[in-house]
């Protein structure tokens, strides 16, 4: 699994970091930074989670 963001379209509202904080934060700066490019399967739904909930769809996950 592989986190790919469209940092275009992310508004740093932290929707993704309150889901998976141990893939996704946002600075004091509002600026995401994904913390695990490739996600262990235990964290699958969690990512799935935080890519649900971003307001944006600026999230999504590739299987490679
Ligand atoms: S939820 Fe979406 S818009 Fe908000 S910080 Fe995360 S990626 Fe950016």
């Amino acid at each position: 699994m592989r986190v790919v963001v469209n940092f275009e379209l992310c508004e740093a509202n932290a929707r993704c970091m309150a889901a998976c904080p141990e893939v996704f934060e946002v600075d004091d700066g509002d600026q995401l930074h994904v913390l695990i490019a490739n996600p262990p399967e235990s964290l699958r739904a969690k990512v799935e989670k935080a890519a649900a909930s971003c307001p944006r769809a600026a999230i999504r996950i590739a299987e490679n």
